[in-house]
């Protein structure tokens, strides 16, 4: 099912008898570049997402690619969004990758989204759910010397991307596909059942939000697509992109001349279901796809005008703090996360003097032209937040992705945080935080994008 973003394109489509690009476009407003590295890891490395994995990878499935779309607007502003089929990259690394692209291509920090998939079938990457895992000092010298690797990789991608810049135009729609459940509020094994019966519960973000860059030729440069739901399909001990990563093989396959980058929605509480199978990760995979191309094929917004870009780290409060004799005695927890992450707490103490009630959470808006504004959180967000700006913001004309610059927690809204539950909070010790969020997490979030937001749309209204 397809939902218009724009109902009066379709009218105009309709008089003219012909989508809204079969007449030769004309370029020259915007330009892009895009580029892809592989960054499938050439060890049999400690994967990331489950703490229950007993050993590395044994194998693979898909290849695993970082993506690097640039975009330059008629004033010469650059953004570039990078996309990577991982569970999430930490803080230090968003940093290094940033004062990289900086020195090199003086591209500023608010010009630069770093994006993942969430795939729970990639690489152990530092810094990132750190207390999931009890690694031997093999383990943790092959992580290491992946993210180097990593990092130097990113770096050249946005490099090849830049070199690409041609004359493009630029189009948004929005899609529609329902395999993500809200997976609070339904048993997993009652899903067919629920889902057959029209009773599944909890709110779901079923939109597939898709920004397309075509050529002068009107040929498909890039696809840029999100979906809100984990990528968590599988489990086992092959390398592989989940359903992300097969969506993105369908369109390169479908448009051989296209990178296909996938951005993650807020679907923190949101699972494909049913899971556990390759075959259903294809499936879901091709779905998405298809929601994909079902936006390619019809009548897609035009972006002109202008792109503007801010970022900024709200510090997002923690709820009361641990004492130090309160995490002592976690340290000897039998839950060993628990004591894993009292260890980790007391170092920062001895370190430092204390722990910090705050966290550096960092949130980004693009404004690409008065049509589209690209909102970018940190962390797990749950879908709450993705239904609440969308309707805030401006129905139709916004696209809230998560997962983004630095995954250090999930990111419960209010109601998910009084719920409590994985989400809501037991979800902090595997990062390694000290508490849960305080009850102003939601009120912070939102009030910062809109106040981005709103600088946004200034800049862009700018001669
Ligand atoms: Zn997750």
């Amino acid at each position: 099912m397809l939902r218009w973003t724009a109902p009066w394109l379709c009218v105009v489509a309709l008089l003219a008898g012909s989508p809204a690009w079969s007449k030769e476009p004309e370029a020259g407003n915007w330009k892009a570049g895009a580029a892809k590295v592989n960054i499938t890891p050439e060890k049999y490395m400690w994967m990331s997402g489950y703490s229950a994995r007993k050993e590395p990878a044994k194998g693979k499935l898909t290849d695993l690619w970082a993506k690097a779309l640039v975009l330059e607007d008629p004033s010469g502003r650059r953004g570039v969004l990078v996309t990577m089929d991982l569970v999430g990259i930490d803080r230090n690394l968003s940093l290094a990758v940033c004062n990289e692209l900086k020195k090199k291509y003086k591209l500023p920090r608010e010009a630069i989204v770093l994006a993942t998939s969430h795939t729970h079938s990639g690489p152990v990457v530092r810094g990132n759910l750190d207390v999931m895992y009890f690694l031997d000092e093999t383990q943790q010298k092959l992580i290491a010397d992946y993210v180097q690797t990593l990092q130097t990789k990113l770096v050249a991608v946005v490099g090849e991307a830049l070199g690409k810049l041609a004359p493009v135009q630029l189009a948004w729609g929005n899609g529609y596909t329902t395999f993500a459940v809200n997976r609070r509020n339904n048993k997993e094994a009652d899903v067919p059942k629920l889902r057959e019966a029209g009773q599944l519960k909890g709110p779901v973000d079923h939109d597939v939000p898709v920004l397309s860059v075509r050529d002068a030729k009107n040929r498909l440069l890039a696809i840029v697509f999100g979906y809100a739901c984990h990528a968590t399909v599988l489990s086992g001990q092959e390398w592989s992109g989940d359903y992300p990563g097969h969506a993105q093989i369908a369109l390169e396959k479908a448009y051989p001349e296209a990178i296909a980058l996938f951005w993650a929605g807020c679907g923190a509480d949101q699972n494909p279901v049913p899971r556990r199978a390759v075959a259903l990760a294809e499936e879901y995979g091709k779905q998405l796809a298809d929601a994909v191309e079902q936006v390619l094929k019809a009548p897609m917004t035009p972006l002109g005008g202008k792109l503007s870009s801010v970022y900024g780290e709200i510090d997002l409060p923690f709820d009361d703090l641990p004492s130090r004799d309160q995490l002592v005695k976690d340290s000897t927890d039998t839950n060993r996360y628990v004591a894993a992450r009292a260890k980790l707490l007391l170092k920062e103490i001895e370190q430092k003097g204390s722990l910090k009630g705050t966290y550096p959470y960092p949130v980004q808006v693009w404004q690409l032209g008065p049509e589209l504004t690209w909102v970018t959180l940190g962390g797990e967000v749950v879908v709450d937040y993705s239904l609440r700006l969308k309707k805030e913001i401006a129905p139709g004309k916004t696209w809230v992705a998560g997962y983004a610059n630095d995954v250090m927690a999930y990111i419960p809204s209010l109601r998910v945080l009084k719920e409590g539950g994985y989400e809501g909070g037991g979800a902090m010790v595997y990062y390694g935080l000290p508490t849960v969020w305080g009850p102003k997490v939601e009120e912070l979030i939102v009030a910062a994008v809109h106040e981005q937001v709103k600088k946004a749309r200034g800049m862009v209204k700018e001669k």
